[in-house]
């Protein structure tokens, strides 16, 4: 089955040239031109991917892609004219998968979204398997849970709501449990190999992840190995409860 992708731009030239482009790599399109009617289409629609433009009239695209995150997670790549590193770590941290600046080549997009819809495969599928009850799919930590068919993550009972990119690095990182992953490792599993991001990105979604758990939970779970990356040991006693 085709996958569908939502493209929300309003500059019309670019949306129909993304939308030709789209079509003859035979995916399925549709268009949004403003970020009301972008919002919209997704939380009435199912859509595998959403081309997200964060210049928009009406609701800008990071209010679109928060509002979204929250009622219908679906995989977003924002499109951005700004060359903003903010732009980016908010839109990333606010559950974009990825992000392309604006001008790109449509093949440099083209590879962006086949990453994306290869690590992204239908988040919704997922959310309708969890009612099994059964524990496969489970990684844990001392109290900690990851639920990974669910997309859910839980430390002794509390919910802990993390963006795409901070699950797929806790999950990359239990996955590879007293293993030391590089930066460049991290950044090929929870990028994509076709990311052409810097590698410092991953301290910062190493960051948010221990202030969502390290933090919160008083736990070391996360350790810097210095010159090398980072690694998830088992847990101490004291961590095991
Ligand atoms: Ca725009």
């Amino acid at each position: 089955m085709e996958a569908r992708i939502l493209i929300v731009e309003d500059e019309e030239k670019l949306s129909r040239f993304i939308e030709l482009e789209l079509m003859h790599e035979g995916y399925k399109t549709d268009k949004a031109g403003d970020g009301r009617m972008a919002l919209d289409k997704a939380l009435k629609e199912s859509y595998d991917l959403i081309l997200l433009d964060i210049m928009l009239p009406g609701l800008n695209g990071l209010e679109v892609l928060r509002r979204l995150q929250k009622e219908k997670p679906t995989p977003v790549i924002l499109l951005t004219a700004r060359d903003a590193v903010m732009d980016k770590v908010a839109g990333l941290d606010a559950g974009a998968v990825d992000y392309i600046t604006k001008p790109f080549a449509i093949e440099e997009l083209l590879a962006r979204i086949r990453v994306a819809l290869k690590l992204h495969p239908m988040i919704q599928e997922n959310q309708t398997r969890r009612t099994d009850g059964n524990k496969e799919g489970i990684l844990t930590w001392g109290s900690l849970e990851v639920d990974l068919p669910g997309h859910q993550v839980h430390y002794a009972g509390h919910e802990i709501t993390l963006t795409n990119r901070e699950f797929m690095m806790l999950k990359t990182l239990l996955e590879n449990r007293n293993i030391v992953l590089s930066r460049e490792t991290l950044l090929e599993k929870v990028c994509g190999y076709e990311y052409l991001g810097e590698t410092n990105v991953i301290d910062v979604y190493i960051r948010y992840l221990r202030a969502k758990i390290d933090n919160v939970f008083s736990v070391k779970m996360i350790q810097t190995v210095r010159g090398v990356g980072y690694v998830i040991k088992d847990p101490s006693p004291e961590e095991k409860v």
